[in-house]
């Protein structure tokens, strides 16, 4: 089932929190909100949910305009980030209770639940209590109770939010199996660019109670289409250019230009340019001549890509380039060694467009 919010829009006294929002997840996709803290997501995902009424705008499942539908109508699976288990009652009862509360046959819900225990490798942990289980087992709980009752729709906010680097990463691959596997149109809520792109089918990505993007997770990284999803993706060299004569310009006095296509031949005058690591390149001599004189700061090794930042003095800037392991053992870097820079390219967001 297919769900939209259109043109969404929610104030808590004079504070805009959703302005115009229009989100579109289709059937049996997982679809991750994605932005900073105060941007809006919790806000949508709840009037999606039926837990808060929008000012404006409707939400439709399928073609059913839900908005004005109580939470307990819509047959939406909710994970939260606290795990929200019953503390009371056992595994088992806690994966129950939606079945339960649908007076489900008892066979039924015996069968049911043990299917879903196994699934996460908890049946023997049938018997006990939430108290009992470890941050990722309880959200491991969470998921398949909200799973249990078979919703049309499953909503979870933040729901690895509050579990270690290691939990979250084996969690994440536990959500998108759970999604392959059951194909419920699911939508999360996320700050984490990491765990957006490794899980989700759709990003949207949102800012200040308004959306910046929507698209798959290679459209969004490789065509981000504003300085903010830019920005906000990280892992970003952002320095200031000077647009003169179609040219961008690196450094505020320099002759450097970013070998980047500018649509609009107006001078913009200063701006910042967006060149992401591996847009760099080092070298030793000054290939081509465009490039900066740069003092290696610091290397770091570990990973895929050698991380190596350097100090344009001329520039008064601080760069960030990632080298292949293969062109770092020729090149033989050392820290305080002067180097050669070269951008091979980069993003310039210029009002409406990008380039
Ligand atoms: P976070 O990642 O921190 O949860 P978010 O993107 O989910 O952020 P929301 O929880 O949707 O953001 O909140 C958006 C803004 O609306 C915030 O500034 C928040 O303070 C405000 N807000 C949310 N709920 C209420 C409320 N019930 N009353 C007043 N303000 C609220």
């Amino acid at each position: 089932m297919s769900i939209t919010a259109q043109n969404v829009s929610k104030r808590f006294g004079d504070f805009v929190a959703l302005d115009n929002v229009s989100v579109e997840c289709p059937a049996g996709q997982l679809v991750a909100l994605l932005g900073p803290s105060g941007s809006g997501k919790t806000t949508l995902l709840r009037i999606i949910a039926g837990l808060e009424e929008p000012d404006t705008g409707s939400v439709l499942f399928k073609d059913d305009d839900v908005t004005r539908h109580s939470a307990k109508d819509r047959k939406v699976g909710f994970v939260f980030q606290h795990y929200a288990l019953f503390k009371h009652m056992t595994v088992f009862e806690n994966v129950a209770f939606g079945l339960r509360v649908r007076k489900a046959a008892e066979d039924k819900v015996q069968h049911r639940v043990m299917e879903l225990l196994r699934l996460v490798r908890l049946e023997e942990k049938a018997k006990h209590f939430p108290g009992e289980l470890s941050g990722g087992q309880r959200q491991r709980i969470a998921l398949v109770r909200a799973l249990a009752p078979d919703p049309e729709v499953l909503l979870l906010d933040e729901p690895f939010g509050a579990l270690d680097a290691k939990v979250r990463a084996e969690l994440r691959s536990w959500l998108r199996r759970f999604h392959d596997e059951f194909h419920v149109t699911s939508i999360f809520v996320t700050h984490d660019q990491e765990e957006a792109f490794e899980v989700a089918d759709q990003v949207v990505v949102m800012n200040k109670g308004k959306v910046e993007q929507v698209g798959t997770p290679i459209e969004v990284f490789e065509h981000p289409a504003t300085a903010f999803v830019m920005d906000f993706l990280g892992n970003v060299n952002k320095l200031p250019v000077r647009v003169e004569g179609g040219k961008a310009l690196l450094g505020n006095s320099g002759t450097v230009e970013l070998p980047t296509k500018l649509f609009s031949t107006n001078d913009s005058g200063k701006i910042d340019a967006y060149i992401r690591p591996h847009e760099l390149d080092i070298s030793r001599t000054a290939e081509g001549g465009n490039c900066m004189i740069a003092k290696v700061l610091h290397i770091n090794p570990a990973g895929s890509v050698v991380k190596v930042r350097l100090m344009a003095e001329d520039f008064g800037l601080v760069i960030t380039v990632d080298v292949t392991p293969d062109r770092y053992r020729l090149l033989t870097l050392k820290p305080t060694e002067m180097v050669y820079v070269t951008p091979k390219s980069g993003k310039i967001f210029d009002g409406d467009y990008a380039i």
